[in-house]
């Protein structure tokens, strides 16, 4: 890769991370729902140590926090993400047990086996489902846990501008069935799976977003980047509206054996 083009790169990515940081949450979920998914784990308390892999700014890990007394971690490739991620923590005065650090999903700065449980809301894809439950679970003491959303199909057909919509952003979507098969294989007990509902996406991800984007939009009125980032999250946006029937986000977790 040229200079010229990592420069181009770099630029592309500030520029989500800047729009993004606009927005609480980085992809659909709810404080209820994260809350659901943590009643599902039974082994913490002071001691343990949790990893929130692709936390964003922290808006669920904040909620993690705040119900749990562990050690939590949150990684994120966004220097920016991580910035305010640890300003959030230092708002709740929870500094100094939750700290952001920036680094990469595919290769974790943690020991083996030395995590009670990795976390990870919508940002599994980055490295792929089964790919990331494999790997991840090096990481997990015996008996851990993994907890992570990602999108998945509800039906096992569905309309054809969903399905290839779907098919070229994230090759991976696939039905329920299919992926607590994939987490029973990677060496995990399937604990349960359930689904986000609606508001997780319409109230909590694509609504602030409007007032982001007008903002977005005015402050970068001519650039192709922003102008294409907005466009597409208004694609999504609308075909998720119109298909949310077949497909959404669904809460996997998984012990380890
Ligand atoms: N968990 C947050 C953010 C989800 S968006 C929430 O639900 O609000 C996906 C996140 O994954 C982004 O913050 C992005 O910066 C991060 N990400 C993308 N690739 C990554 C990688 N290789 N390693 C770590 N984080 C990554």
């Amino acid at each position: 890769m040229s200079n010229e083009h990592q420069n181009i790169h770099e630029f592309d990515f500030n520029l989500i991370c800047e729009y993004f940081s606009l927005i609480e949450r980085q992809g659909p979920g709810s404080p209820e729902m994260t809350l659901k998914a943590l009643s599902f784990i039974d082994n913490l308390n002071d001691e343990s140590v949790i990893a929130d892999l692709g936390c964003g700014t922290g808006g669920q890990t904040m909620t993690l926090a705040q119900h749990t007394t562990a050690k939590v971690t949150g990684l994120d490739l966004f220097p920016g993400f991580i910035e305010q991620f640890n300003k959030n923590a230092a708002n709740i005065n929870l500094q100094h047990r939750v700290k952001g650090v920036i680094g990469s999903m595919d290769q974790l700065p943690f020991e083996r086996e030395s995590l009670d449980l990795i976390w990870s809301e919508g940002a599994i894809y980055n490295i792929g489902f089964e790919r990331g439950v494999t790997e991840w679970r090096e990481y997990l003491k015996k008996g851990g846990y993994i907890a992570v959303t990602d999108a998945s199909w509800f039906t096992d057909e569905r309309p054809a501008e969903i399905n290839d919509f779907w098919n070229e952003a994230y090759p991976e979507i696939d039905t329920i069935p299919v992926k607590v098969a994939q987490i029973q294989k990677a060496g995990y007990i399937p604990v349960a799976a359930f689904c986000l509902p609606e508001n997780c996406w319409t109230t909590n991800f694509y609504a602030p977003q409007v007032a982001a984007q007008e903002l977005f939009l005015k402050k970068h009125p001519d650039n192709i980047t922003a102008l294409e980032l907005i466009a597409n999250e208004r694609r999504e946006a609308e075909l998720y509206n119109r298909y949310n029937q077949y497909y959404g986000y669904v809460f996997y977790i998984g012990k380890k054996l």
